[in-house]
């Protein structure tokens, strides 16, 4: 297997401005680093604001790093030419949380998915329509005439969101970032969406990024999960491995919190963890999750920063407990 996309040591920060002066400065992404392989598919999860959707726009190139470098087949995507940036671009898809605002509402399903082939100038009309409606078949709106003339407030949001997979695939890229791509969507047709999300993956071979804050849909169809925790990487490793024996504190508070079928037994999760997330201007000294762990050792967690061990094979973990088990 060979890499497709490798993030060395990323940082993005956004300046904070108040009356036209800088006066802090948020760290989104603070120092991560990870390698996917030709049909990998990692899961980024961690709760809103931790900088997973920040990372992910990295990675589409639409946000510059502070610090650090990603590579897309082997070409660094922050120092090549817009000519090249834009062959890069081609490569790479994308599908988002909101089905509702991500679609021109004034634009028929046909002319939504055929636009990524106008912008990059591929195909003759007659075969953009070929590809058009494969695409509409591909993500099962058939049969595919039915829905090509009509316009996005005619369908339903899972029908929506699967419009949004065909526009994302129509330039068969090889890599696509879903950003909580069934938050918005009703719990019933959640698990579609996903599986059809991996039915594609599978057939196109492509290489995902998944972000989501909810580690209990992870298992649908990530190879490995990255759990993220105020701009780094606390936790990375395949996949069932994670959830079956989480080596990080936060990692067991989201699986903790993974809702219970019985109501009765639900737990949010602030009711498993406690506190509030940090802030990303001013994160906690040390381990930035030490105010809600309960396994905080005073004077060593707060003090500096844990490092990722190694815990096992492909697995690592950002916490002290773990110092002497690599
Ligand atoms: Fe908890 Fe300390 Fe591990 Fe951080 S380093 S997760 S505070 S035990």
């Amino acid at each position: 297997m060979s890499v497709l996309v490798e993030v060395q040591g990323l940082k993005v920060y956004f300046p904070v401005r108040r009356f036209l002066k800088t006066v802090g400065v948020v760290k989104a992404v603070d120092g991560v680093s990870v390698a996917l392989e030709k049909g990998e598919t990692l899961a980024l999860v961690g709760e809103s604001g931790c900088g997973k959707t920040t990372f992910g726009k990295a990675l589409l190139g639409a946000v510059k790093p502070f610090a650090g470098k990603i590579y897309f087949d082997g070409q660094e995507i922050n120092s090549v030419d817009d000519r090249q940036l834009e062959a890069i671009k081609r490569r790479i898809g994308a599908v988002f949380q909101d089905p509702y605002s991500s679609l021109n509402p004034m634009f028929t399903i046909y002319r939504i998915v055929e636009e990524p082939l106008v912008v990059h100038g591929i195909g003759s009309p007659k075969d953009r329509k070929e590809t058009v409606f494969k695409a509409l078949e591909d993500v099962k709106l058939v049969p595919a005439e039915d829905f090509a003339y009509k316009y996005p407030h005619m369908i339903s949001g899972g029908q929506r969101q699967r419009v949004a997979i065909a526009r994302a695939i129509i330039s068969r890229p090889e890599f696509i970032v879903a950003d909580e791509p069934v938050t918005m969507l009703d719990a019933s047709i959640r698990v579609e969406i996903l599986l059809l999300l991996r039915e594609i993956q599978r057939k196109l071979g492509l290489t995902m990024v998944y972000i989501t804050h909810d580690i209990a849909t992870a298992k649908y169809f990530s190879d490995r999960i990255a759990v993220m925790y105020a701009g780094k990487f606390v936790e990375l490793g395949p996949t069932k491995d994670v959830l079956k024996n989480p080596s990080h504190p936060y990692t067991q508070a989201l699986i903790d919190a993974i809702p219970d079928p019985d109501p009765r037994n639900r737990l949010s999760f602030r009711k498993v963890v406690g506190g509030e997330p940090p802030s990303l201007i001013n994160p906690p000294s040390g381990c930035r999750f030490h105010p809600r762990c309960p396994f905080f050792m005073q004077g060593k967690c707060d003090a500096s920063e844990p490092p990722l061990y190694s815990v096992g094979p492909d697995r690592f973990t950002a916490c002290f407990l773990a110092e002497h088990q690599s």
